[in-house]
């Protein structure tokens, strides 16, 4: 059945090319970056699965793709010949969203009212064309297949399907064409210089040709494709990793941090990896995975490999091996050795080089630690032969209102403090009014305050830093006697009242409520706190588990 058939967009997808169509976003270059990381993806797929069926190539051309602008037609063509969909991968992949980015992005829109500053923060995929289109026409032939389908949109509430005519199967052999008619403020982008200024800015490593096939003249590539991971250091600048980070992890912002090292030895490959500066709005989703990619032989295997481990998934970059194979299943993925120690050996490389940051660049290394500390501190409880490494990179709010290290605690301890203290709470206005503080407060001694929800879970193993162990405040064992008072308490000290005696009344009164009544140390214009006993959980890792249960 070769008829036009009708169908809705999920209703996400209707809410955000609401916001595409009627965006008054400046930016909308990005589009273009967009449609090109799809078509180079498509490329990528294309040469993986022609590993195992080359005649998916066969004799045809290489993969790459052309950007053909028609200034009679106002139309601007992106085409690739990569992987193709089929017909129900058109409704499929272009009538709802999959990616959890976007997904997040769509929630936020409906919180923000105004939206359109956060496009330039997400990369909205394939629907940021109707930024610049009123209408998409997308032509496509599945990779060995003999149906050419289209899809057709005005960014309504649907798209319409239908086969392509005799003309536009023979023209699409193989791959994708979007055809994009322009909006009238858009008909710049139908200029030579702009397409190519795009290009150079966001998609230059990208690893296909890129050829811009002009109304007059011959075609010519615009991007360098180039595997720039396998270039040497030296000849590299700082804007052409920040080109490389903006093309491989299709970002926006500039990486707070760079490496880029060559492993030889048993196993020899190249890396380049990048920390973003800013926080992706799925970062906390369980199902976003890491997003290093693994190439062999500068060939595209996978982004989906586990080469780093979760506390590091905002790192961002390619592994490119040179002696996996390259018929990689995606189950030989799972464990296979060499990848394993690939990924134990960047990982180390990872945190040293996070460590030497900390040291020589402590604002880029900051803003790595505000996006994502609450991530590489999952670290301290999964990966145990590095916690110590971790343990070292963290900063913590402090009761000296300050962002500190393990090692700055250390320096101010306090005469005969043997122990690093800490407070788990929500907020830190809500730990800063904590009575379990009063007794640090009164001697001077530094508390950290941890208030991300992680922290609940690393501190209820033992840890110690430098030979001195972490205790919680609201633990039972805490004996700040040894630490002489430096401030007075507000009131004046009452004579010491008959302890006994009144600890036998309350215990009386509070029965089975209570293991224990003590008299503590820990108070100094408080009355009485709650405790939890040495060896049971810390009170706040108790209460988020019942929150949990519920
Ligand atoms: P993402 O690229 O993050 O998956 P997009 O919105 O950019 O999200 O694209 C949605 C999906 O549409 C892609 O995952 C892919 O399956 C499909 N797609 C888009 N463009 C192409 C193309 N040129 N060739 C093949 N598939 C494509
Ligand atoms: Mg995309």
């Amino acid at each position: 059945d070769t008829a036009t058939v009708s169908h809705s967009f999920q209703a996400e997808v209707s809410e955000l090319l609401h916001l595409m169509v009627h965006s008054v976003y400046s930016e909308t270059d990005i589009f273009l970056r967009e449609l090109i990381s799809n078509a180079s993806d498509a490329c990528d797929k294309l040469r993986y699965e022609a590993i195992a069926k080359p005649d998916l190539i066969g004799d045809g051309e290489a993969p790459q793709i052309r950007i053909i602008p028609n200034k009679a037609a106002d139309t601007l063509t992106i085409a690739d010949s990569g992987i193709g969909m089929d017909r129900q991968e058109l409704i499929d992949h272009l009538g709802t969203i999959a990616r959890s980015g976007t997904k997040a992005f769509v929630q936020k829109l409906t919180e923000a009212k105004d939206g359109t500053g956060l496009i330039g923060q997400f990369g909205v995929g394939f629907y940021s064309a109707f930024m610049v289109a009123d209408r998409i026409v997308v032509i496509s032939r599945r990779a060995g297949g003999d149906e050419v389908w289209t899809w057709t949109s005005s960014g309504g509430a649907g798209f319409e399907v239908a086969a392509a005519s005799e003309e536009e199967a023979k023209r699409v052999a193989r791959g994708t064409e979007i055809v994009l008619h322009l909006k009238d403020d858009a008909k710049k982008y139908l200029e030579a210089f702009e397409i190519e200024r795009i290009v150079t800015a966001y998609s230059d490593n990208i690893q296909f040709p890129i050829m811009l096939v002009p109304e007059e003249g011959e075609p010519r590539q615009i991007n360098s494709a180039s595997a720039l991971w396998q270039r040497s250091k030296s000849e590299l600048t700082p804007e052409d990793y920040a080109k490389a980070y903006k093309s491989i992890a299709n970002a926006f912002d500039e990486p707070a941090m760079t490496l880029h090292y060559r492993a030889e030895g048993r196993y020899s490959y190249a890396v380049l990896l990048f920390a973003p500066a800013t926080k992706p709005f799925d970062l906390f989703e369980p199902a976003r995975k890491g997003k290093v990619k693994l190439y062999v032989r500068r060939v595209f295997i996978t982004d989906d490999a586990d080469l780093m481990p979760a506390y590091l998934r905002f790192i961002r970059g390619v592994i490119d091996s040179e002696d996996l194979p390259l018929n990689l299943s995606r189950e030989m993925l799972q464990n296979n050795p060499q990848l394993v120690q690939i990924r134990k050996a960047v990982t180390t490389r990872v945190i040293s080089e996070l460590e030497q940051l900390a040291d020589k660049d402590a604002e880029n290394f900051d803003k790595i630690w505000d996006s994502f500390g609450a991530v590489i501190k999952e670290g301290l409880y999964e990966d145990f032969e590095r916690r110590d490494k971790l343990l070292a990179l963290a900063r913590f709010t402090t009761t000296t209102g300050e962002k500190r290290s393990l090692k700055q605690y250390v320096e101010g301890l306090k005469e005969n403090q043997t122990e690093i203290y800490f407070l788990v709470g929500d907020s830190i206005e809500r730990l800063k009014s904590n009575p379990r503080l009063e007794a640090a407060k009164a001697r001077g001694v530094e508390v950290l305050l941890l208030t991300d929800a992680v922290d609940a879970f690393w501190t209820s193993a033992r840890l110690e830093y430098d030979g001195k162990p972490l205790k919680s405040l609201s633990q039972g064992d805490i004996n700040f006697d040894p630490i002489p008072v430096t401030e007075k308490a507000e009131d004046e000290a009452q004579p010491a009242a008959d302890e006994a005696s009144t600890i036998a009344l309350i215990k009386a009164s509070l029965g089975e409520h209570v293991t224990d009544v003590k008299v503590s140390t820990r108070l100094t214009t408080s009355a009485s706190c709650l405790v939890a006993g040495s060896h049971g959980p810390d009170r706040e890792l108790e209460r988020i588990l019942s929150q949990q249960a519920r």
